[in-house]
């Protein structure tokens, strides 16, 4: 079953099978393949150790901690593992949340949905759709015209600025246009 599935039979209020995961938020890595896998190793190199617990763990950074929360840069937001575009400084906006937040996504297939119900909550997970990342939530709070609030986490984010005629130096590192190695 795939994740939009799932995400129509929770809108209907109907009840879910979800997998069973008794353990913590964070210990439990979904069993779902996505089309894009790194090693662990590889990973634990090229991020920070916050940009791997956020996007490997489902961590969550600190409020108003993340350096995306008050970027008001011109450019492009995308996943830090794999690269996917996800977001558009147009559809940012300031929730004073602490964390990036955004009310749209570039495309609504570059993301995941999942019911999270960690902490006794139900919130709305959102992966990437080509990596899996752990990115953060999104919420019915949001402006117009979504009234969504995607609410990142900056560690998942990587920024690429419109007035950047040319992609920083470490391109070496650029996970889009080069090759990623073996799969
Ligand atoms: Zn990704």
């Amino acid at each position: 079953m795939s994740g939009f599935n799932l995400l129509h039979l929770v809108s209907q209020g109907q009840p879910v099978k979800l997998k069973a995961c008794s353990l913590p938020s964070g210990t439990c890595r979904s069993k779902k393949t996505w089309p894009k896998t790194f090693t662990e190793e590889e990973l634990r190199k090229r991020l920070t150790p916050m940009e791997y617990h956020v996007t490997q763990e489902k961590g969550t950074e600190s409020a108003f901690a993340g350096k995306h929360t008050d970027n008001k840069e011109e450019g492009n937001y995308h996943c830090v593992v794999c690269g996917a575009s996800l977001f558009t400084s147009d559809m940012k906006f300031d929730s004073g949340s602490g964390w990036p937040s955004f009310f749209d996504v570039i495309n609504k297939e570059s993301i995941t949905q999942t019911d999270d119900f960690s902490y006794g909550m139900h919130r709305v997970e959102i992966n990437c759709s080509q990596c899996g990342a752990h990115l953060g939530h999104v919420f019915d709070d949001g402006p117009r015209p979504s009234r969504k609030r995607y609410c990142m986490n900056s560690a998942s984010l990587s920024f690429q600025s419109k007035n950047e005629a040319e992609p920083t130096r470490a391109a070496s590192q650029s996970p889009s246009s080069s090759k990623n190695g073996e799969l």
